[in-house]
């Protein structure tokens, strides 16, 4: 594991404690150091992160679509700023940076990121571990989702077992970092619940 792609909010959260994790992690990511790859912002706990790992030393990669570049929202100094043309070669060039995946808290635009990565994981599309920092139980609500959505028959037990969690930066890396994606068949690994009942 040498890149680590952190999806979080564009703005801050009203708790501090918010903002306090993503610098953590960002002096954690640099001190181990990784690479932070991340959407490239300067504003909310975006940019804490990356302040924090520049910070520290680390090396920052940051990846934006040109539309919010021309909007000043890029944050200065990074060690790369990767321009594209839109928010899916964005993502595709986040995801192929990465070795792993974690979600700070966030909003809409954190979610479908931290969703969408889990969900080509549980479609066979890569192997990299993701993880949620669940900073003051931000994540607890998506948590129960995820255990209804596998108590109602929508979500089978190992692909719920791809999302990692912890409540601090050093425990969720060393997660990512010993994590193996169950080796299996990659038929019987998409089709799951469905296969178990046929
Ligand atoms: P959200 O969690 O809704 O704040 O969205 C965070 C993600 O959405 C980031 O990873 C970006 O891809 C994108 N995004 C949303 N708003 C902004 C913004 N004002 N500046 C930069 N990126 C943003």
């Amino acid at each position: 594991m040498k890149h680590v792609c952190v999806y979080c909010g564009s703005s801050e959260g009203l708790d501090p404690a918010y903002a306090q994790a993503a610098c953590h992690l960002g002096r954690t990511i640099a001190s181990q150091g990784l690479v932070l790859v991340y959407g490239g912002a300067r504003v909310g706990l975006m940019g804490h992160l990356a302040r924090a790992a520049l910070a520290a030393g680390g090396e920052v990669l940051g990846v934006m679509p040109r539309h919010l570049v021309d909007l000043d929202l890029a944050q200065k100094g990074l060690s790369e700023l990767r321009i594209v043309d839109n928010m899916h070669e964005r993502k595709a060039a986040m995801a192929l940076a990465a070795d792993a995946f974690i979600a700070l808290p966030g909003g809409m635009g954190t979610l479908e990121e931290l969703l969408e990565t889990l969900t080509w994981a549980q479609l066979g599309l890569h192997q990299k571990p993701c993880g949620l920092l669940n900073t003051r139980h931000y994540y607890d609500p998506l948590i129960s989702l995820l255990a209804h959505a596998e108590q109602q028959g929508f979500l089978h037990p190992r692909h719920r077992a791809l999302l990692l969690q912890a409540h601090e930066p050093e425990p969720l890396l060393h997660a990512l970092n010993t994590f193996r994606m169950p080796l299996q068949d990659k038929a019987s690994w998409i089709l799951g619940m469905t296969q178990t009942r046929a």
